[in-house]
Order: structure tokens, then C-alpha cells, then sequence
């Protein structure tokens, strides 16, 4: 059996539902084949969570706790890439059952040895670049590009406030170029498994998600709701082109690795474990050294644990123990104009099993719908609210710092599976390999922990 999986990062199952009577291709999803929800992991981050998709396994035993962790016994803050995985991929798996992959635009997903052949995504210093070398001179000669462009301009996403034209030109412009490569690629190359991801859904939503959600309290509907409709138009043209090029006895599954809630207000965590004595300043910067917690970002939070941190504070065990306490019982009371922004606090342990649990964040803030954690961990002053919060983020939508999962799933459809009893589909990410692997006939390693879905391969596509 031949899959071909086309990803579109961050795309919301909210948005198509809404705009479902636009798209004839998600409707005849529904109506025919199967239509659901994935279930991302903590935190929903796309480094996160598409290697949780390509490794079959939850961060614990991938080792991708999100973009920006801590460097074990350092206080060094490193950012995700596919060097820094520590599992094999599903593309890995498949080479050493002989099957050949076409892997286009994954993200977190590097130059791997592979039979068939990869363009790297986003996180890889290789990004667009296809290997092997025949491959990209095959590209040259047809398209007259070096690499393929997976992403929009860190300049084009840097000014989207003052040129978003500029942005929606760009956005489309890549997406067609890349589908076209992609397409050319599905039709001519030998592959058992292809697999390219889209990534201007999860950009677009970014930006303008207070213009297609209605439960956004600036809900604003402008010539924006549009141009996002227009995106969502755009996808489903894709999938049904995709759909189009393949032999009807090849699955096509389309999927994304989480959806989108609302962005009104962001919080800057530092600041909050300064105000219950934790996070220490030096010139205005934190002091790592002498901070008993800090967050690198998002939602996390890491202790200074002696043994474990080069000046740790913090005695494991009890006081350990202790202190986590202490954070999610304070913070659990912190209110920000009247309003609680915390929805809970986990453990690492509570989230995550595995190998590389002990490089996980020591506690993970979950927000609520509307708030999400600062990007960058930097302390700042209090504004007028007398509290540290960015009143008017860059982003009016997000899924990453950090939310419930259920708060932000993702979508997966196709018109050539079917269920073996009639449920509603929540797929964990990490189900998704081992299904992938089970449809092929390929044998699940031992070691990949998520579970088959029990999902059928559907003959006629017109009925
Ligand atoms: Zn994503």
C-alpha cells in the first residue's frame, strides 16, 4: 500500500467546518471518507509536534520538549533542531523495510539518509535544499530554482503589521511553487510514502486570526476574513490536485499537527517568578545562577536543582518537591484585571514518560483560551495594567504557549480510509506513525509507543 500524507501546519478543523461549504474537497471528507481531530502533544508546537508525528513517541523518548529547552547541566538555552532529535523517524524506519520516501518540507526533519528523496523543513540549517544532488538538478532544469522555499521571509513575517499585502502575496506565491515542485515530484519519482508539509496556514493564523474567530474578542471581519478563506480555498485545491495525480489505490491522508485559539493577551512568566521570589535580576537582566526558577520561554519552567544545575539551589527531593508546589499553588492565584490566566500547571512527570524525561521542563504553565506565555523569556516593566503583559501581542492566534491540547487539536481527513465502527476521530499525533507503518504492511519497532488506529483502507472513492 503506497500513502502519500499532505500537511498543512496549524490548520484548524474550526476554519474548515466554517468555510466547509468552500471547500468541496474537506466536504466530500466528511460526507464519504473520515473527518477528525488530532490530538497534539504538550506543548503544541510544530517542532514538537511533528516529531512526535514522524517518531511514533511522546517528548520523553524523543527528547523535543520545545523550540527553545536547557541544555542539560548548563544554563545554556538551545534551539530545537533535527540534530538535536534523538529518535528515528518513520522515513527511517520505512528505508530499512526497503520502501522508498519523498519528503518534502517536514518540519524538524534534516538531511537523512534516505532511499528515494528529502528536502529538509523548517528548523533544518538545509531547509528547501533536496537531496540527493539528482534530485535538485532535476528541480534546476525544470523550475529554474535551487531549493524550494517552505517558509515565508523571517523579513516578510518581521513587517506583517505594516505590509501585510506584501505578506499574502508572499505566502501565496510560495505555497503554489511548492505545490507545483511537489506535484511534479508525486508524479514522476518512485516513492512507497510521500510527504510534504504547507506551512502558511500556521503563519497566516498567526497574524490574523482575530479576523476568522469569532470567539476573539477583537473579532474583527475585514478583507483579511478573505484573504484567510482564500488560504483555506487554496488547501483544498491542493488536496484535490494531490488526489487527482494519484492512483485510486493509494491512501492520501491529510493532517495537521494542531490547530489554533485565540491570542488577546501575553504573559511574560519571568516576571511572575520574580513577583513570588524566584527569578533573581542583575542589571535588569535574570540571573540564572542565583534564580531558583526561570522559564526559557512559553510555558516552561526549570529549576535550579543541585546535582543537577551547575550552581543549583534547589535540593532534590523534598525541597524540590517543595517548591513546585509552591509555583503552581502561587500562580494558580495570580489575576491579571480581575482575570485568572493560568488554567493549570503540570509536572513534567505528568505529561511525559520515557528516556529523556530528566531533560524536560520541571513544569509546564498551562494558559487559557486568549492568553499565552512571551515567546522570549525577557523580564519587562509593568505596564499600565501594573502588571507584566503584553497588552497587544504580534499575534492575535496561537497553539504554543503552552495550551491544553484540546484547546488547539488539529484535523485529519481522507477520502480513502475508513473506520472499522463509527466513532468520533481523536488521534494522538503519536498514533499516527504506527497507523502509517500498520496500513503499509511494515512491522511497528517495539519501541514506538503510540497504537495503530483502527483504520481501513476505503476501495471506491465516488461513493
Ligand atoms: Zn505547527
Amino acid at each position: 500500500m503506497k500513502i502519500v500524507v499532505l500537511g498543512f501546519d496549524g490548520a484548524s478543523p474550526k476554519l474548515i467546518d466554517k468555510w466547509i461549504n468552500n471547500l468541496p474537497t474537506f466536504k466530500a471528507f466528511k460526507e464519504k471518507g473520515i473527518f477528525g481531530y488530532t490530538i497534539p502533544p504538550v506543548p503544541a508546537q510544530t517542532p514538537v509536534a511533528w516529531t512526535t508525528f514522524m517518531t511514533g513517541k511522546n517528548p520523553g523518548n524523543h527528547g523535543i520538549f520545545s523550540f527553545a529547552m536547557r541544555k542539560k547541566g548548563t544554563y545554556e538555552r538551545r534551539i530545537a533542531t533535527p540534530k538535536t532529535l534523538e529518535a528515528k523517524t518513520l522515513f527511517q524506519i520505512l528505508n530499512e523495510s526497503e520502501k522508498k520516501v519523498g519528503v518534502i518540507n517536514v518540519p524538524m526533519c534534516g538531511i537523512q539518509k534516505v532511499q528515494g528523496f528529502i528536502a529538509p523543513g523548517f528548523l533544518s540549517k538545509n531547509e528547501g535544499v533536496f537531496f540527493p544532488e539528482e534530485i535538485r538538478e532535476k528541480i534546476r532544469l525544470k523550475f529554474d530554482v535551487n531549493k524550494i522555499l517552505g517558509d515565508l521571509k523571517t523579513e516578510t513575517l518581521g513587517r506583517v503589521k505594516e505590509d501585510p499585502d506584501l505578506f499574502f502575496e508572499e505566502v501565496n506565491h510560495i505555497t503554489d511553487e511548492m505545490a507545483e515542485i511537489a506535484l511534479y515530484l508525486l508524479q514522476k519519482e518512485d516513492w512507497d510514502l510521500f510527504m510534504t508539509v504547507f506551512m502558511g496556514t500556521d503563519r497566516i493564523q498567526h497574524f490574523f486570526w482575530k479576523y476568522v474567530d469569532q470567539t476573539h474578542s477583537n473579532y474583527e471581519k475585514n478583507k483579511y476574513s478573505q484573504l484567510v478563506r482564500d488560504f483555506y480555498i487554496k488547501m483544498d485545491k491542493i488536496t484535490e490536485s494531490f488526489l487527482n495525480s494519484v492512483d485510486e489505490d493509494v491512501i492520501t491522508i491529510v493532517v495537521s499537527d494542531h490547530g489554533f485559539c485565540p491570542v488577546e493577551k501575553e504573559v511574560v512568566v519571568n516576571n511572575y517568578l520574580e513577583e513570588i521570589g524566584l527569578v533573581k535580576t542583575k542589571n535588569g537582566k535574570i540571573d540564572l545562577e542565583q534564580s531558583k526558577a526561570v522559564s526559557y520561554g512559553y510555558g516552561d519552567v526549570w529549576l535550579n536543582v543541585k546535582g543537577r544545575e551547575p550552581f543549583g539551589l534547589i535540593k532534590p527531593g523534598k525541597q524540590y518537591e517543595e517548591v513546585r508546589k509552591e509555583i503552581a499553588d502561587k500562580l494558580m492565584l495570580t489575576k491579571i484585571n480581575g482575570q485568572v490566566p493560568f488554567k493549570d500547571i503540570w509536572k513534567r512527570e505528568d505529561i511525559y514518560t520515557g528516556k529523556y524525561l530528566s531533560v524536560a521542563p520541571d513544569l509546564l504553565i498551562i494558559f487559557k483560551k486568549g492568553w499565552q506565555a512571551a515567546r522570549n523569556p525577557e523580564i519587562m516593566e509593568k505596564n499600565e495594567l501594573k502588571r507584566y503583559v503584553k497588552k497587544n501581542p504580534m499575534w492575535s492566534g496561537g497553539h504554543d504557549g503552552t495550551h491544553d491540547p484540546v484547546d488547539v487539536l488539529g484535523v485529519i481527513c481522507s477520502l480513502d480510509l475508513e473506520l472499522e465502527e463509527k466513532k468520533e476521530i481523536r488521534i494522538p499525533l503519536k498514533d499516527l506513525a504506527p497507523t502509517i507503518l500498520s496500513l503499509m504492511d511494515v512491522a511497528i519497532p517495539r519501541d514506538m509507543e503510540g497504537e495503530p488506529f483502527k483504520l481501513h483502507f476505503r476501495k471506491d472513492r465516488s461513493t
